[in-house]
């Protein structure tokens, strides 16, 4: 569809033109590839407080101290000018906060605009929805506690599942990286390994808010199944042997022989609680640890036990360990990143498949997390 099949010539004339720009509710900024700004209509300046005219044929670092007059949050120029106009891919949409010249939320969408396949430049569209935004906390005002509640659990859901999926491909692609037959320089791999820590605790937070939310909405449902239980456990260990490792500790799991029946029990929860224990232990017990985690059938019962030589749980706070959000001192000096949501989250789980979850430690000496889940409950 050619352009001319699409506007009449007679548009292009600037009697026409110009009152057409200027008559769109959206600020259009429109800046070249090397950055001059080429074209802002009447909407930029009220939005900025300026004369759209100051700009254009300025370098849009000139929008800098301008945005850092009006804009709440300054880093946003960042964000959605500078940043975008090296990059000749994405589309985004972006809401932000004005303090001056009048309060005002604006959403922002920009996209890249392409001269017969080649780069050109960057277009900015920019949209006053401030009364969108009141009405909408008119609403959760109005609606009452409840609803505002609700709301806040489902921003919460949304943000961790649009959060853990590009969370869980930087693992992916990290684990590619680090895997056998990747020669890298020993500093890159340093670095990789460090990243490597981040995402799994960022996922790992991730994945107890959800979870978290779950619980306190009553939302968790358990999809049991017979599951075998020495399965799911290898499982775990197999995907904690790169954390475990980069920390030199040992990680190990003998395969009891023989193997208990099946338990009735949901596989992915299950996979859940020994992933927080297996977490923990690697997380609270110092490089060059050892960690093991065993299973016993006892009567009626399985015991799976995961025990590590770390830095144990005084007395005092033993009591503690299972409350939402309860982290020791000690736990948090040794690694200030993690929810306090982990054990909370397993005693629910075992409570519900009317398990028991108990702690054995000695402060400086080490712990074992043990949990018995009944064995009758088989189909
Ligand atoms: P966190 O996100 O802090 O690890 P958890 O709920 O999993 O939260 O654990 C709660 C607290 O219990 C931890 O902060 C730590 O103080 C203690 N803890 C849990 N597991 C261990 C362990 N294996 N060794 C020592 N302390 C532990």
């Amino acid at each position: 569809m050619s352009f001319a099949s699409r506007v009449e010539p007679s548009v292009c004339a600037e009697s026409v033109l110009e009152p057409m720009f200027d008559a769109s509710p959206y600020a259009v900024l429109y800046a070249a590839a090397d950055g001059r700004v080429l074209a802002a209509n009447k909407a930029v300046g009220v939005f900025f407080g300026l004369d759209p005219a100051e700009l254009v044929g300025k370098q849009i670092a000139a929008l800098a101290e301008v945005w850092a007059r009006s804009f709440t949050e300054f880093m946003s120029f960042h964000e959605v000018i500078a940043h975008p106009l090296e990059d000749h891919e994405s589309e985004f949409l972006r809401d932000v906060e004005i303090a001056a010249p009048a309060h005002r939320f604006v959403e922002i969408a920009s996209a890249p605009v392409r001269k017969a396949g080649t780069y050109a430049g960057r277009l900015w569209l920019m949209r006053d929805v401030t009364h969108e935004r009141e009405i909408t906390e008119l609403k959760i005002q109005y609606g009452g506690l409840r609803s505002a509640d609700e709301i806040k659990s489902k921003f919460l859901t949304v943000a961790s599942h649009q959060l853990r999926t590009p969370l869980n491909a930087i693992r992916w692609n990290l684990d590619l990286l680090l895997g056998d037959g990747v020669a890298l320089p020993a500093e890159t791999v340093e670095a990789l390994r460090s990243i490597y820590r981040s995402v799994t605790s960022s996922i790992s937070i991730v994945d107890d808010m959800l979870l978290a939310v779950d619980i306190e909405q009553r939302t968790l449902r358990l999809e049991r199944g017979a599951v075998d239980i020495v399965d799911v456990v290898g499982k775990v260990v197999r995907d904690h042997a790169r954390s475990a490792a980069m920390r030199s500790q040992t990680l190990a799991f003998a395969e009891p022989t023989p193997r208990p029946a099946p338990l009735f029990v949901d596989a992915g929860k299950m996979e859940t609680v020994f992933s927080r224990l297996i977490d923990n232990a690697i997380k609270y017990t110092p490089d060059g640890g050892r960690i093991a985690v065993e299973i016993r059938p006892v009567k009626d019962e399985v015991e799976i036990a995961v025990r590590d030589s770390g830095i144990g749980i005084p007395d005092k706070e033993r009591t503690r360990l299972f409350e939402r959000f309860y982290r020791s001192k000690k736990a948090i000096d040794v690694n200030p990143n993690a929810s306090g949501l982990g054990l909370y989250i397993a005693k629910f789980i075992v409570d519900a498949h009317d398990g028991r979850i108990e702690c054995q430690t000695r402060e400086g000496e080490g712990s074992v997390f043990i949990v018995t889940l009944p064995r009758r409950s088989v189909i």
